[in-house]
């Protein structure tokens, strides 16, 4: 087994013909004027769809990231995309908010994936974007009755639309025997996600946006007068600046730090497969989720010659050694016919979950925020990251459903998730025995 996934590349598949460098015009926090109008912290979906908004608008934006544009999550996930109406996010949500708020962020929820849709049409945007929806796959016949139970309920309230899949024509969706049938969401879709961060930072370059990377922020101040940004011995007069770091929040930025659990999230691609392998995955073109907790996410690559597959991991750092093997296993379980498929590609990120299950942003102690999307990023951050540059602009069209919600933390809790390995083994075990 341990052969037959050595030689992979530690890199994210999608680099390959996708080469971040074209964001990244210009280099170092030398390279910082002496006073900013509009700062963004983090070049992701979510600080480049805030860019383009203000720029659009009138307003001279820098956006900086530590590292290179799309070094987050926005150039690393899985590239499915889907409304995020996921089992413990409906649970957290009622519990927190009750049924009617619960309602109104299902509704936009909805129209966020027609956003994304429009938005990345409408630019001309070449991502990649496969509009042939995704197979959720049941674990158990209880878990598939659940779902149907689930899908109508959310057919009536958000009008979802959704087709059974019995066990008897789970092969019409995928070529595998390991669900006991399941559901289609047939609005769903997958891109490519480093080309779509790269059309943002193309976007945004046009409208005159300013990309300085690498240049971390390590501290961020407002005097109830002026808000001063910290670049290790640089200290930077700002006029508003915008925090968009998710899952790479780091104690520099504390109050977001005690918000946000970082979860680390792992992906594997094959090799191109044999053609008529290849074919069977997936005869519909379709992605694939599961119905359960910690269930993996896979599609296809664009030209359908590969299998991308993700899912969560119990490592807390970047050890592919350790997760590719893991995944290849699990990949193996749900399609037997992999087994001989070498990998090619294995690399992983974190994503931001936050203690109420919804993304939050706002303005906290003068200094804007947008983050926590809990896994399922890319239609959000676009959105959200653009709600937050309206709300810096003080446009009504800024208002959203999450507006005013807690953006709670829990005592002790200072950003570094200890807990987290005893809650992944408990869903697992939950997943594992159909709780
Ligand atoms: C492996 C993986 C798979 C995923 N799969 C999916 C999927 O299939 N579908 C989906 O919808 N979502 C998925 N996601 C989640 C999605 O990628 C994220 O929610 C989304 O990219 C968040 O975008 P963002 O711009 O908010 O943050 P990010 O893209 O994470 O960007 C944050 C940036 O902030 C920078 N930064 C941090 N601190 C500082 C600082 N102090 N100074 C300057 N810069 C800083 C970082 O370098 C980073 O580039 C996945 C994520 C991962 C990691």
């Amino acid at each position: 087994m341990a052969k037959k996934i050595n030689n992979f590349k530690h890199k994210p598949f999608w680099w390959d013909d996708a080469k971040l460098e074209q964001c990244n015009l210009t280099g170092g926090i030398d390279e910082l004027p002496v006073k900013i109008s509009t700062l963004i912290v983090g070049a992701g979906y979510s600080g480049l769809s805030a860019a383009l908004t203000l720029a659009r608008a009138g307003r001279e934006v820098i956006v900086v990231d530590a590292e290179m544009p799309g070094f987050g999550g926005s150039a690393r996930n899985g590239g499915l995309i889907g409304p995020t109406l996921h089992k413990l996010g409906l649970k957290g949500l009622t519990a927190a908010y009750g049924e009617s708020k619960t309602t109104a962020i299902l509704h936009e929820s909805m129209k966020i994936l027609v956003y994304l849709k429009e938005f990345i049409k409408s630019e001309a945007i070449d991502c990649d974007l496969i509009l042939k929806g995704r197979f959720y796959g049941a674990y158990s016949t209880k878990s598939y009755d659940e779902s149907m139970r689930r899908s109508e309920y959310l057919n009536k309230i958000v009008d979802l639309q959704f087709e059974p899949v019995p066990k008897s024509e789970q092969y019409q969706q995928i070529g595998s025997d390991f669900y006991h049938g399941g559901v289609v969401y047939p609005d769903d879709s997958y891109l490519q996600p480093a080309k779509y961060l790269i059309g943002l930072c193309k976007l945004a370059l046009d409208a005159g946006v300013k990309i300085i990377a690498p240049a971390r922020v390590t501290g961020v101040e407002y005097d109830g007068n002026r808000r001063i940004a910290h670049f290790g011995h640089r200290q930077i007069e700002v006029g508003q600046i915008l925090i968009a770091t998710n899952g790479y929040t780091g104690p520099e930025l504390s109050y977001f730090h005690k918000r946000i659990i970082p979860i680390r999230s792992a992906v594997i691609a094959t090799e191109e497969l044999d053609p008529s392998i290849a074919a069977g995955l997936s005869p519909k073109g379709r992605g694939f989720g599961g119905l359960s907790r910690l269930a993996p996410y896979y599609r296809p690559s664009a030209d359908g010659k590969r299998l991308i597959f993700g899912g969560r991991t119990f490592e807390v750092k970047d050890r592919a050694d350790r997760y590719a093997p893991d995944l290849k296993r699990l990949m193996t379980r749900i399609f037997p016919q992999l087994s001989n498929a070498r990998i090619s590609h294995a690399w992983s990120g974190t994503v931001a979950y936050t203690f109420d299950h919804v993304p939050h942003l706002g303005e906290h102690d003068g200094i804007h925020y947008v983050m926590g999307y809990c896994g399922s990023g890319i239609a959000r951050a676009s959105y959200y990251g653009r709600m937050a540059a309206l709300k810096m602009l003080d446009q009504s069209e800024g208002k959203t459903e999450l507006d005013g919600l807690e953006f709670s933390t829990r005592p002790l809790y200072s950003g570094k998730p200890w807990f987290l390995p005893y809650i992944l083994r408990w869903h697992s075990f939950v997943d594992r025995f159909g709780l």
